[in-house]
């Protein structure tokens, strides 16, 4: 699965490598091990909803909702979604971004499964779950392709079950 992963050095600022995960979602046997492995997850949680963290997340978990019979939500950055939205905004390094979930989205007795790509410092995924928690859902955990341990994303989430399935 790393083989398939591609470091992009300066992007998307100086400094920065980035995990690059194209190579892999256009490489069919990795992308479909991937998929089965998150969907292993999803199926154990006993998950209900798939919610997808915007872009990358997206292309993971509406597969990963599909394979299992649940349905899939979008969680997206600010002012994508069309209906009335449930707002969190998160810290980055430099300033603020704030993520949006239509409000009706999930509710009381919904299951849910966050999938995203990489887990960084956890900023994106703490606001997903507040997001999915404020709605009245029950959030399962959160699912990740790939997690940077050195940016110890994991204690900014410290009651979610994390599942990643490649550890940097
Ligand atoms: P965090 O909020 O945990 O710092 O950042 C996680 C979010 O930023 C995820 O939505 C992820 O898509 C994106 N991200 C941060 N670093 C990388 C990286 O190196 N590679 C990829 N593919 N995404 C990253």
């Amino acid at each position: 699965m790393r083989a398939h992963v591609r470091d992009v050095q300066d992007f998307p600022q100086p400094g920065v490598v980035f995990k690059d995960i194209t190579p892999l979602l256009a490489t069919p046997a990795a992308f479909g091990a991937v998929l089965d492995a998150l969907a292993a997850t999803a199926r154990r949680l006993g998950a209900t909803v798939v919610a997808g963290i915007e872009a990358r997340g997206f292309l993971l978990a509406a597969p990963v909702a599909d394979r299992i019979g649940a349905g899939i939500v979008p969680i997206r950055k600010q002012g994508k979604l069309p209906g009335p939205t449930v707002t969190e905004s998160y810290t980055l390094e430099y300033g603020t971004a704030v993520l949006e979930m239509h409000a009706d989205a999930v509710g009381a007795g919904d299951r849910v499964l966050i999938i995203d790509d990489v887990l960084a410092t956890g900023g994106t995924a703490a606001a997903a779950a507040n997001l999915v928690r404020h709605s009245g859902a029950e959030v399962l955990g959160l699912a990740v392709l790939m997690e940077l341990t050195f940016l110890a994303g994991r204690s900014q989430i410290p009651s979610l079950e994390v599942t990643t399935l490649l550890a940097i």
